[in-house]
């Protein structure tokens, strides 16, 4: 074993991990990159196929975020936002809130995805209290929702597997049936195999059932994950279901949250996933992709009432008391500045758009897997689900670890990505090549036939 990767054994505790099955492996100790490729310490490369649990967007080691980097270390690498300015989070934020268009005109800083959900929370939950809509506003979210893992975001979230052991030191939050098509909770999907008959029955009950919620007008926010819903599984939400509950939540009362975490940066084909229904939200949360996947930075977003309700005499106390150490840190917004010179060039969008229909042309070829159930995709972000049988669409038992051990092939064919369940995401940086993303999706067809014995149907 090399020296490196005793060390991680003998030290490291992962994210997500059952350690018990880290130490039966060998782990791959990535050292460097270039573009969509990493490499380990043996020299071994492989294609960076879930952009680094998807925050990469440009690729590894770009010269533009480098430069901007060291640009600013000759600078300064970081002072405290609390009392004090700084250049490139100033610049930033003027560059976000025009991005992200009206009404949103504040931006909080702050770490990673999961505080940027906290700010919002409790921006909001103070701002329905202060502005004495509600007097203990409550918040609604999406059956498979998740929005982190600080207790806050935790209390958001609705993945039993995640969030079960903790419910007693969280607070309660009210879930709603998500639009999950595939695995329809009002059984409308049929079991076939394109996505264009999926919804032939549907009545859209999942919508109806959220409005009804709503309308009983006891909460803060809906919280959403726009489009996509990331770790529930890449489940992305028909045409029109955002817009229909943005819609809902506005009459309600309700804010809306938008959690791009994972859909921001144009991942979903624009630059925020909420544009594609036109639904502008009252908060949205950026993290992973903001600083390109370079340095953990995070912006809440928000509107000049929400600003609004924590200003007062300082004796009246109306702060909004919460921040972090590294709030607004200049190398991230440094970082985040060339990554969003980046993807706004014309050129580059033009590039993603090509991309994204070579992907979902690659991505056709998986369809005739027996043990394929579906293949989602919305831009550059795509979900193959592996089930036992695809006409019932009954799933692999937990145990069966089909995804881990799918996954694990995958990187023996030079692919990284990580399942979730028996979901496998592909999420390739952008300046990946047509022939890297037909490699991409290559290794994963000849994964799943290596490991679960697919036939062709
Ligand atoms: N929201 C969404 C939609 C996410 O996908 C994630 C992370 N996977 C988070 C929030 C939490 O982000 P972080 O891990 O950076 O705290």
């Amino acid at each position: 074993m090399h020296k490196l990767a005793a060390l991680d054994r003998r030290y490291v505790w992962h994210p997500f991990t059952q350690m018990r099955d880290w130490a039966k492996r060998e782990p791959i100790v990535l050292v460097r990159g270039k573009g969509a490729v990493l490499e380990d310490v043996v020299g071994k490369k492989y294609l960076d196929g879930n952009a680094s649990i998807w925050t990469n967007l440009h690729g590894h080691n770009h010269l533009q975020i480098n430069r901007a980097i060291q640009k600013q270390l000759g600078r300064v690498a970081h002072t405290s936002a609390l009392g004090l300015a700084n250049e490139p989070a100033s610049l930033l934020a003027e560059k976000l809130v025009k991005g992200a268009g009206r009404p949103l005109k504040k931006v909080f800083f702050s770490d990673d995805g999961s505080t940027a959900l906290e700010v919002a929370l409790k921006m909001a939950y103070e701002f329905t209290r202060r502005t004495g809509r509600l007097r203990a506003p409550r918040f609604l979210s999406l059956d498979g929702a998740y929005h982190g893992d600080t207790i806050g975001a935790t209390s958001l979230g609705h993945i039993d597997l995640f969030h079960k052991s903790y419910s007693n030191l969280l607070f309660k939050s009210d879930k709603v049936a998500s639009p999950a098509c595939y695995r329809c909770p009002f059984n409308r999907a049929k079991p076939q195999r394109r996505d264009a008959r999926l919804y032939a029955k549907c009545n859209h009950e999942c919508a109806t059932q959220l409005e009804q919620k709503l309308e009983r007008r006891k909460y803060a926010a809906l919280v959403v994950e726009p489009r996509v819903q990331g770790a529930a599984g890449m489940v992305m939400h028909p045409p029109g279901w955002l817009k229909r509950v943005a819609a809902a939540a506005r009459a309600s009362g309700a804010l809306l949250i938008a959690d791009e975490v994972m859909t921001g940066f144009g991942r979903t084909g624009e630059i925020f996933a909420g544009r594609k229904e036109k639904v502008t939200p009252d908060f949205l949360c950026l993290a992973k992709g903001l600083t390109g996947g370079y340095l953990p930075m995070a912006a809440t977003l928000t509107t000049q009432p929400v600003f609004d309700a924590f200003l007062g005499e300082y004796e009246e106390f109306k702060t909004f008391f919460h921040g972090h150490s590294y709030t607004g840190n200049q190398l991230g917004a440094a970082a985040a500045l060339a990554s969003w010179e980046l993807l706004t060039d014309p050129k580059a969008r033009a590039r993603r758009r090509v991309l994204e229909k070579t992907f979902g042309k690659e991505l056709e070829t998986l369809w005739d897997l027996a043990a394929v159930g579906d293949v989602r995709r919305e831009g550059l972000v795509a979900g193959v689900e592996l089930v036992a049988d695809w006409k019932t669409r009954k799933a692999f038992p937990l145990k069966a670890q089909a995804g881990i051990r799918v996954c694990e092939a995958m990187a023996r064919h030079g692919v990284l990505t990580r399942p979730i369940g028996n979901v496998v995401p592909l999420l390739p940086p952008y300046c990946i090549s047509d022939a890297q993303l037909r490699r991409m999706v290559k290794a994963l067809r000849e994964s799943v036939v290596e490991v679960l014995g697919s036939a062709r149907i």
